[in-house]
């Protein structure tokens, strides 16, 4: 059984069309990302979820429960790390973790969450002190306080540095070998790319694809992008004319096009350049990745 089901969700604030009849399902003991550009609707469709906002129409289960008619039993199961957190200043980690416990039947000790999530040297720190991976820490350390089968994290690691972004990619994939299913928003492409099991892509309030991260990239065109500088410049309907060449670009000595058969192109072109007597002096090759994918279904790029 899935433990999330959402069938047409749609929700408006005012005039504008937030969430546009999202639907999608997460099994159980997956990693699941929403991905897409901010503004896209992911927020609000985890809002939903969570029961902090009631969508216009839709249906929501949540572990087996109509979240709509029972979101206190859902809540109950779940944990949440929403994008801001706000704690009073002078609170201690170890004091919040022991106050959201009492919200709940059968809440982790504080000890345990604060050693779990490497908070233990900040334990008795007021929260202002803390940096921003320690708050996001403690904003996801709360979110466990229930051992919760399905956590929600909202753009987790938005703002952090790439070291603090890595130890809680970790601790996210942690939770997926200890059984829990995970909901998590981003507009990172690697980090969907890396982290998620299955996948929703969504732009303007809709999904507009889903899959594994593997199957939506080979679902796209697959073009691979070649690149580098040749040691004089070259015309650049050489590029242009190579096996599969697309979106073929020239500036002096470098040079750029996609290609679906790289591989023969990069073959062809260095035996016209060898033709010419023109080293190539830098190469590179990358496949397709969820940027790409993203860029051939909405024709905008995932951040501006
Ligand atoms: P995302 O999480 O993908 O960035 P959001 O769900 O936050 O997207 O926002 C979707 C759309 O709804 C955006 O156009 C945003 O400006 C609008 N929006 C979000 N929250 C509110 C709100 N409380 N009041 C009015 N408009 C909102």
């Amino acid at each position: 059984m899935p433990k999330v089901v959402v069938r047409d969700l749609k929700k408006r604030y005012g005039n504008t069309e937030a969430v546009r009849g999202v639907s999608f399902e997460i099994r159980e003991g997956e990693i699941f990302g929403l991905l897409g550009p901010n503004g896209a609707g992911k927020t609000t469709t985890l809002e939903c979820l969570i029961g902090l906002r009631e969508p216009d129409s839709g249906q929501i289960e949540v572990c087996g429960i109509d979240a709509l008619k029972n979101p206190r039993e859902v809540k109950q199961r779940i944990g949440a790390a929403l994008q801001t957190i706000s704690l009073q200043d002078k609170i201690t980690a170890r004091e919040a973790l022991a106050l959201f416990g009492s919200f709940y039947r059968l809440p982790i000790a504080p000890e345990k969450l604060l050693e779990r999530f490497s908070l233990q040297e900040k334990s008795d720190q007021h929260f202002d002190t803390l940096s921003g991976g320690q708050k996001q820490r403690l904003a996801i350390a709360l979110a466990f306080v229930n051992n919760p089968e399905l956590i929600f994290l909202d753009e987790p690691t938005t703002g952090l540095d790439p070291q603090s972004r890595r130890e809680l990619h970790q601790e996210i994939a942690k939770m997926k070998r200890e059984g829990h299913t995970v909901l998590i928003t981003t507009h990172y492409m690697e980090e969907a790319e890396q982290l998620c099991d299955r996948l929703a892509v969504v732009d303007h309030g809709q999904i507009i694809a889903t899959g594994t991260p593997r199957e939506l990239i080979g679902r796209s065109a697959g073009l691979q992008t070649v690149s580098g500088t040749t040691s004089s410049p070259v015309d650049p309907s050489l590029f242009a004319g190579l096996p599969g060449a697309q979106d073929a670009h020239c500036d002096d000595t470098a040079f750029r096009f996609r290609s679906a058969s790289a591989n023969e192109a990069v073959g062809q072109l260095l035996r016209l350049l060898r033709e010419k007597n023109i080293e190539l002096a830098e190469l590179h090759l990358r496949k397709a990745s969820l940027e790409d994918v993203f860029i051939e279904l909405t024709g905008s790029r995932l951040r501006d």
